[in-house]
């Protein structure tokens, strides 16, 4: 069997908060419980988004959690594990699906994509029409005197199915539920679905385990890796961390950043915490990732979504 390798990727728009901690510890684990690896890719595609000083924090949160990474980073090989540095990258494998044929510009705008007839899918995302799959050369010439295009790929009447770790059998008709998908915005940047799949597939990574809310992405990447002849991981999503009262925690809860708990609390408390609301440890103590590694099981985690334990809100 070859080796489990799993991975870290945050985008370091913000400072962690404790549901990005709960996604590491839960990666770290599953991969560590295997024997495997971890790597960490900075997810930092967005330029207008992105900050070299939130990676370096996150990456000084993760070491003072004590969920250590064997290659990547922020310094590793003049940035290979940075994705705004790898858009040769990003671009050998658009230029691939254009040459399948694959790829078009579309010139549709926000509003026009969020009309009233554009159906909404159940987890926010819309379903594109394939308004601008057809235009000729000469709509394309014009279209593009006035508004620079982003860049869709035709996606297949055919079902991706996946088993994921966590929620069993996932099955998804691409053309029917999601319709064609950017891979390239209008202002150059490679979208996440593209970036995500080159790179997991060129970087061996053999296990992703992220947010319940990205399972929605998980065909088209898989989609996309097997039609650029790159490997596939396995995917386990894990539930979503809210607040007491079952709202989403987000970067706007300020109290729940990183920054402000290692002010009040020990990285074993925090683990211990978080390990105790997602079911891996019966009872709380304060606890080593290391040492919930012999523990850790999938189907101990909660498959509903885990309210914050009270102590850290007090
Ligand atoms: N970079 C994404 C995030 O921070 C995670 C993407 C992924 O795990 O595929 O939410």
């Amino acid at each position: 069997m070859s080796a489990v390798v799993g991975r870290f990727a945050p985008t370091p728009s913000g400072k962690m908060h404790l549901g990005n901690v709960l996604c590491c510890l839960l990666a770290w684990l599953s991969a560590r419980s295997k024997g495997g690896k971890v790597l960490l890719r900075v997810e930092d595609l967005d330029p207008e988004r992105s900050g070299a000083e939130f990676e370096r924090q996150i990456e000084d949160d993760l070491l003072w959690l004590r969920l250590n990474w064997d290659e990547g980073g922020l310094e590793a090989e003049e940035g290979r594990y940075c994705q705004s540095r790898r858009s040769d990258v990003y671009q050998r494998y658009f230029d691939i699906l254009a040459q399948k044929g694959l790829v078009y510009p579309c010139f549709c705008s926000r509003a026009e994509l969020h009309a009233a007839d554009a159906p909404h899918l159940s987890d926010g995302r819309y379903f594109y029409p394939g308004t601008c799959r057809n235009l000729s050369e000469a709509e394309i010439a014009e279209k593009s005197k006035k508004r620079k295009p982003a860049w869709r790929v035709r996606v297949p009447e055919e079902v991706i199915g996946f088993t994921d770790y966590h929620y069993g059998p996932y099955t998804e008709n691409l053309a029917q539920e999601c319709g064609d998908f950017v891979i390239r915005r209008a202002d150059g940047v490679f979208a996440y679905q593209l970036a995500t799949a080159v790179d997991d597939g060129l970087m061996g990574v053999t296990e992703v385990v992220r947010g319940r809310d990205l399972i929605g992405s998980t065909a088209r990447q898989i989609w996309l890796q097997k039609t650029l002849g790159l490997p596939s991981p396995e995917y386990g999503h894990i539930p979503l961390l809210t607040d007491v009262d079952g709202r989403r925690l987000s970067k706007r809860d300020g109290e729940l950043d990183l920054e402000r708990l290692r002010e009040r609390w020990s990285a074993e408390e925090i683990i211990g915490m978080l390990a105790t609301a997602a079911g891996i440890l019966p009872e709380y103590q304060p606890v080593t990732a290391e040492e919930l590694v012999p523990l850790f099981s999938w189907d101990k985690v909660a498959r509903e979504d885990i309210r914050l334990p009270e102590m850290l809100r007090g």
